[in-house]
Formats: structure tokens, sequence, C-alpha cells
């Protein structure tokens, strides 16, 4: 072998995807248990599509104009040259399964939630990645604005639940059935065709495609000319304000504050009548956190029959980004009990099935590590910051014993090999043992 050793290059992930860490993976799971706990609650059932799904599905859903289909998707061919693309969003795959697997049969409205990661090729800022979480819901044949509000105060409990409620405005409007939607679409065109040197360049060609996202874009001038712009409260029909009215006073009654934001639109096609985002209070529309809407049509559009739905969803890192901010600290259930230590082949041997008998026992444990001496693996039970090592070394071995030492009242005990468990669930207690439970599955 030659002398000189060969360093190789390391990798970084691709721009925009990151990994999620034990730390983060903390609040995955806390939020996750606050998802599935409020989603049991009112009785939604969870649901997994694939990552991948045929283009069209996204094409026609979302709408081709939209950011998402137009400059965001991650579209590749397959071996066999068919289209796919990684979901940017869940509401089209869920809609796409309603149908394929004729849930219209189940009994209605069909109610599903989602955790799961999504992926757009936007550019990467703060809180804005290529890969990120969602949860979300989605009710699926039935039009009732009671639906809408229950909806809202679903999402509304999970952040109080989260502990960042108070950090958001519900920010909520109506767009409106397809009907009127049309002749207001026509009216905002009217309204913009002559001011495009007041539009920047890139959003010109909404005028004509689609000028009701003109309404909520940050640029400037742009907000100064919706503020003039003709507004979709004068062209409500009669079936959209009394779906608008009913939402809101079930929201009164549901004690649920929001903002009326005639302005709100959302960046997709598939919505009609309400739709509402979760903002924060100092950032607006920045950061929403997250954001949904009815969409009636949509089942019917992607070759299902007429069926109306309403869904919602949210960001996972953003959510975190705000209990973190909001200094909000979540249980972590990581940090070990015990560490086992041990001197010689003997005692490695019987720590083993000693380990596995603390940890059967729901005595989170580790050890049984390397040959170093009795010191050395106490520096180590140290680092991970153990409140227990048993040490077992060749008295004990010859004995029949082992020593419990709490790492930090620095003092010690010998005990029968035997009873070692017992006592180390005496000094845990058996309220902090990790131990699958049905109970803590159904209730926590
Ligand atoms: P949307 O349906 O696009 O409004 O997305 C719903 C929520 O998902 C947003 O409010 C964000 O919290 C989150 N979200 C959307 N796109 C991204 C992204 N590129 N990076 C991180 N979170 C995102």
């Amino acid at each position: 072998m030659s002398e000189e050793t060969i360093k190789y290059e390391t990798f970084q992930n691709p721009k925009g995807v990151h990994d999620v860490l034990p730390g983060d993976h903390e609040y995955h799971t806390y939020i996750k248990k606050v998802v599935r706990h409020r989603a049991r609650q009112a009785g939604f059932k969870r649901i997994t599509t694939p990552v991948l799904e045929y283009t069209e599905v996204f094409n026609r859903s979302i709408g081709l104009d939209s950011d998402i289909v137009s400059k965001e998707m991650y579209t590749f061919e397959d071996r066999k040259g068919r289209s796919l693309t990684m979901k940017p969003e869940g509401t089209a795959g869920i809609v796409r399964s309603y149908i394929q697997h004729g849930m219209n049969q189940w009994p209605q409205p069909v109610l599903l939630y989602y955790f799961e990661p999504h992926f757009r090729y936007d550019r990467p800022q703060k809180g804005r990645y290529r890969q990120f979480f969602q949860f979300g819901f989605e009710i699926i044949g039935e039009s009732d604005p009671a639906l809408d509000a229950q909806l809202i105060q679903l999402a509304a409990k999970i952040y109080e639940d989260l502990g960042i409620m108070d950090v958001f405005s519900i920010q909520l409007n109506t767009i409106g059935t397809p009907e009127c939607r049309k002749k207001y679409t026509q009216a905002l065109e009217d309204f913009y065709v002559g001011k495009e040197r007041s539009i920047p360049p890139e959003f010109r060609d909404l005028i004509t495609k689609n000028p009701m996202r003109l309404l909520d874009k940050k640029d400037e001038d742009l907000q100064i000319l919706a503020q003039l712009a003709p507004s979709m409260k004068d062209y409500l029909d009669k079936e959209s304000l009394e779906f608008h009215e009913e939402l809101l006073s079930y929201l009164d009654e549901l004690d649920i504050e929001y903002v009326e934001n005639t302005k709100l639109v959302r960046g997709l096609d598939y919505y009609s009548k309400t739709v509402f985002e979760f903002w924060d209070k100092n950032e607006g529309s920045q950061n929403a956190v997250g954001g949904g809407g009815r969409y009636d049509g949509l089942i019917e559009l992607m070759g299902g029959q007429p069926t109306p739905a309403v869904g919602f969803a949210a960001g996972v890192e953003r959510t975190i980004a705000n209990m973190k901010r909001e200094k909000i600290r979540v249980p972590s259930k990581d940090e070990l009990h015990v560490f086992v230590a041990q001197l010689g082949r003997e005692a490695k041997k019987k720590s083993l099935p000693l380990i596995e008998e603390l940890r059967e026992a729901g005595v989170k444990t580790m050890g049984a590590l390397g040959k170093g001496s009795i010191n050395i693996q106490l520096k180590i039970a140290d680092k991970f910051d153990v409140p227990y090592t048993v040490l077992i070394g060749l008295t004990e071995v010859r004995d029949g014993t082992a020593i419990i030492r709490d790492m930090e009242k620095g003092i010690q005990e010998t005990v029968n090999f035997d009873d070692v468990t017992k006592r180390l669930v005496e000094l845990i207690g058996k309220g902090n043992l990790d131990k699958y439970s049905p109970d803590e599955l159904l209730y926590s």
C-alpha cells in the first residue's frame, strides 16, 4: 500500500432540501401527535398518496397558469417516457385517489388527513424550501358552510395546542362560484388592461390569464392597483353570499376571530367560495403558515361525479420556526435513563441480557460499548447525560451483583444482579418508563 491516503470529496444535500435532524424530529413527532389527536377527535382518517403522480394530475387540477405548475414542479420522464411529477401539494393526489377508489361509495363526507413531504422547485429562502412537510385535511362529499367552519376551527385548535395560535390571524374571503367569478375576472381584466406600465413585466400575462392573482402580489404598485380594483363582493351571486354569511355566523358562534380580506385569492385554480389563510400577525402574507378553501368543482374536473369538498394544508417547517420563535418547548422522549458499563468479557456477556431486560421493562438503556476502563465508560455515560449507570466489574460478576450509580449525586449502591431492573424502575419511576401502551397511542 502506498503511504498516500486518498481524500475523498464530501457531499452536501442538494440546494433547498434539508435533513430533519433528531432535534427537529422532536418537533415533527409532537406536531404529528397533535394533528393525529385532533384529526381522530373529528373523525378524519389518515391517507398517504404516492410522492409520484402522473403530471397531468397536477396540470389539470392546480391549473397550467399557477406558479406551482408553470414554474415549480419537479417533473421528469420515467424510463418508458411517461411524465411524472413529485407532488407539490396534497389535494390533487387525494382527489385522484378518491375517484380511483370509488370513495363516493363510502359514507359521505369522506374525511381524510395527511402528514407528508412535498416538493416545489422554488427559490430557496427562509421558510421556503424545495422539500417541505405539510399536514392537511380534506372533507370530500358535502357542501355545507358548517364544514368550512369546523375545518377552520380544527386548524386553529391545532395551533392552539402547539402554543402559537396567538401569533396568527385568520384571513378569510369568498371567491364565489365559478359563474360569478367569471364575471368578476372579466371586470378585473377590463380594469388592468391599459395599466400595464404599472405592472411588472413578469406578471403582465396574468391580466388575461388569471387577473385575480394580481390582487395578492407583494409588489407595491400592484398593491396600490389592487386597492382601486373592482371588489369581488360586488360580483357575488346569491348562493355564494348566503354560503359566506352562514360561514361567518358559524365562526362567530364558535368564537373564532377572523379578518375579512377581500384580496385573498390563493394561488391555485381549483378553489371556489371559501378561501382562508393563517397569517403571521407581524409578517402578513409573507410567511403564511397554512391555508385552504373549498374546491367544489375539482372532483368533476378530475373525471369524477360532481362532488363538493373543502380542505386545508399547513407547512410543518414554518410551524416549527414559529414554535421556536415563541420558545415553545416540546417534550423529548429520546433521553436515555441508563448506561451499562462493564469490565471484561464475562461482565459484557452478563450485561447484554440485562440491557435487554431493562429495555423490555421500559428503561431506555445503552451500553456494552467497547473495552475501555470503567472510568472511560463513565465518561461516555456522562456525555449521554444519563441519570443512572450500572457498573459490572470482576467483583460483581463473581458476587452476582451490580453497582447502580446515581450520576448526579455521585452516590452508588450495590444490588443483587437479579434485582437491578426492579431497583432502576423504582428509581426512574413507573410513569417515566418508555413502554408501548395501546392507551397511550389512543389518548396521547
Ligand atoms: P399553499 O397551499 O401553497 O398555501 O401551502 C400551504 C402551506 O405550506 C404554506 O402556508 C406554507 O406553510 C407551506 N409551504 C408551501 N410552500 C412551501 C415551501 N416551498 N417551503 C416551506 N413551506 C411551504
